[in-house]
């Protein structure tokens, strides 16, 4: 092959070290480690989204308004469907967001741990991105919050509650305490709003510069579907619908978005199941020798062992349990690891092999 185009040198320098997402492929595992609903889809909402696929759905392009879900997600919601936006799972919207708002020349300022995403868009982006790391226990220190966004100018503060990985939540009055003394845009992501029914959404008539991100990934069992939407004010959508793809969430994810919000009842039993068996691995945890679990608000739990994370997970790997491992480098999250909250059953497999694995067998 000629020597004349070397991609490694072509591609843009400010993306040279990027390092591809890490997916997992393995196919017999039982899977905790992605924060994903672990129950079957439920049949009959799988059967009514059948019934509502036409020859349409195959042929025409998508509603690239998503009309009906918007309608539907408004209602969920209490609030006008002019100030949502549908979106290829949240991780589109959080791109869009940074395309719109950041960009080259641009920072965005956030606590650290918190999703990968938000750094990795930001790069992609030509964003700039300021950290500042949460003090012990994973509270956000909110006075340094603003200090330090102005200190760097941030255009865009992100706020993830409850926060992935940690599990922990930003009290209602340090965010609203963050809304009312900064002129960024606040991105609050409330991805696992369904396991701890606190938002601020309510307050978006008060912040021109609030967003909020939600999601079909977790709660509602749609990781499959790529569904995820956006909370703002009318000027802030739009704004990004300049920058959507037009077609940008497929015909047979917005009829399955909305097939289980109608049922919601259903993924409402799921949760209340994911909270109990949260608070028995959570004890279950706090019960092993070394073993440090953080209280979590969503459906997974962080924990420090006493031993090194990765040997842990490569020891529970074998057993066939996939979890996370977060605890590589040092810091805060070192030797740390999280559990996505499974089925009973699953959660009991996960238990008793890790005890196994602590015990030095
Ligand atoms: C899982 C997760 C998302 C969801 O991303 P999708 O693209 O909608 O699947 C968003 N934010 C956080 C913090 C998450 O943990």
């Amino acid at each position: 092959m000629s020597e004349r185009f070397v991609a490694a040198e072509r591609v843009r320098e400010d993306i040279k070290g990027l390092v591809p997402y890490d997916t997992h492929p393995f196919p017999k595992v039982i899977r905790m480690d992605a924060n994903e609903n672990p129950y079957t889809f439920p049949e009959e909402v799988v059967g009514e989204m059948l019934k509502e696929l036409k020859g349409d759905t195959f042929t025409r392009y998508p509603d690239p308004g998503a009309v009906r879900l918007r309608e539907a997600l408004g209602e969920y919601n209490g609030i006008s469907p002019g100030k949502i936006m549908v979106g290829n799972g949240s991780d589109e919207m959080i791109q869009l967001l940074y395309l719109t708002f950041g960009g080259r020349g641009r920072t965005v300022f956030l606590p650290v741990p918190t999703f990968s995403m938000f750094r990795i868009h930001a790069r992609i982006a030509g964003t700039k991105v300021e950290k500042l790391p949460m003090e012990e226990g994973f509270r956000v220190p909110i006075e340094e919050i603003l200090k330090g966004a102005e200190d760097c100018q941030a255009d865009i503060i992100v706020l993830v509650t409850p926060n992935n990985p940690t599990g922990t939540v930003i009290p209602e009055k340090d965010l609203l305490q963050v809304l009312e003394n900064t002129q960024a845009l606040v991105v609050i992501d409330e991805a696992y709003y369904e396991f701890n029914r606190q938002s601020v959404v309510p307050y978006l008539e008060k912040y021109p510069n609030l967003v909020v991100l939600r999601t079909f990934s977790k709660a509602f069992g749609l990781a499959g579907m790529r569904v995820g939407y956006l909370v703002a004010n009318e000027p802030v959508i739009f704004e990004l619908n300049k920058l959507k793809q037009p077609f940008n969430v497929n015909s047979f994810s917005q009829i399955a978005a909305q097939a289980a919000l109608r049922h919601r009842e259903v993924f409402e039993e799921q949760i209340q199941n994911i909270l109990r068996e949260r608070e028995r691995v959570f004890i279950a945890l706090e019960g092993m020798s070394g073993v440090r679990p953080y209280p979590s608000q969503a459906n997974f739990v962080l924990f420090k062992t006493p031993v090194k994370s990765t040997e842990v997970y490569e020891k529970l790997l074998e057993q066939g349990i996939l979890i996370r491992d977060l605890g590589k480098e040092p810091g805060l999250l070192q030797d740390c690891l999280r559990v996505t909250v499974g089925k009973k059953e699953e959660n009991d497999l996960f238990l008793e092999k890790l005890g196994v694995i602590l015990a030095g067998g």
